[in-house]
């Protein structure tokens, strides 16, 4: 049996297991995804325990998508740039971190087939999905790039390492007025805050999937659901080696498939 699951505290209502079990069934694997909700300070001893019974590995969401790094004893390329991870492999002796968010995210991108190249770019947020989010929008090499969080500090260390300038969250006006995309890393809904101000035929992505989208003139809105299932696919694929059964997993959570 394949022992897979997701890791966070508090864990809130989640889909991840959902689709997963979809996979599963789908491929005819025998397979389990458990949901654990463990506080930070007894992780060193889940990720032991978790180890024993055999697990494949893991989904991590917060508070550990950081803290959890200390851990690992190898990261892939992509999770070490953004400094966060959210998916881990048992590997033998070793503990490996991915960050399929950042999959997630540039596929989710990918499929709105709009040109998104050297465009104005302002990022809200500056956490774990904050930093998959500047990692895809730096590769996108944009004309500009800010990035705004309630925590300055954080905005401005992201900054930093990306390339792009901090903003104070409370001075948007203005870069919103010629911005091409945003995105809202953040977990708090930031529509009635931010559209009003953004310029017909720019996008609005926010990362959250359960904040129902309210529709805007010539704004393209976009939830984070398709990011949802891209980022577990490549979890799935991590985890089985085998090619993920998207279509299944984007109908197990309701969502069309092309
Ligand atoms: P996180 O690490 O806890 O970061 C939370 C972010 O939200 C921080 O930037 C934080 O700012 C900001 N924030 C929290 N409360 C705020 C408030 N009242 N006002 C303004 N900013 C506030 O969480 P995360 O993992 O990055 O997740 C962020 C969002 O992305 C969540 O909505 C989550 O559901 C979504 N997400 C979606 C996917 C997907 O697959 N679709 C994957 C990952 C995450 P401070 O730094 O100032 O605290």
């Amino acid at each position: 049996m394949i022992i897979t699951g997701i890791i966070g505290y508090p864990l809130d209502m989640t889909l991840s297991p959902r689709m997963h079990k979809a996979a599963f069934e789908a491929k005819n694997i025998n397979g389990v995804y458990l949901e654990i909700s463990v506080e930070p300070a007894r992780i060193k001893e889940v990720l032991d325990s978790l180890r024993v019974i055999g697990c494949r590995g893991v989904n991590v969401t917060n508070p550990h998508k950081e803290t959890l790094l200390l851990f690992l004893t190898k990261l892939s390329e992509e999770a070490k740039m953004a400094g966060a991870v959210n998916t881990i492999v048992f590997d033998n002796d070793d503990l490996i971190g991915y960050n399929t968010d950042i999959f997630g995210l540039e596929t989710l991108l990918h499929n709105l087939k709009i040109e998104l190249h050297e465009r104005n770019i302002l990022l809200i947020g500056a956490g774990g999905a904050g930093r998959a989010a500047a990692y895809v929008i730096r590769s996108l090499n944009p004309k500009t790039f800010y990035i705004a969080n309630r925590n300055f500090q954080k905005a401005r260390q992201l900054a930093q390492q990306f390339d792009a300038t901090a903003i104070n969250i409370s001075k948007l006006h203005s870069p919103l007025l010629t911005t091409d995309m945003v995105i809202n890393a953040t977990s708090v809904d930031l529509q009635d805050d931010v559209t009003p101000f953004m310029q017909r035929g720019s996008l609005y992505v926010d990362l959250n999937y359960k904040f129902p989208h309210k529709k805007r003139d010539g704004i393209t809105m976009v939830n984070g659901l398709e990011m949802l299932v891209q980022q577990g696919a490549r979890s799935f694929s991590l985890w089985t080696g085998e090619e993920a059964p998207v279509d299944v997993m984007k109908k197990a959570l309701g969502l069309n498939h092309d």
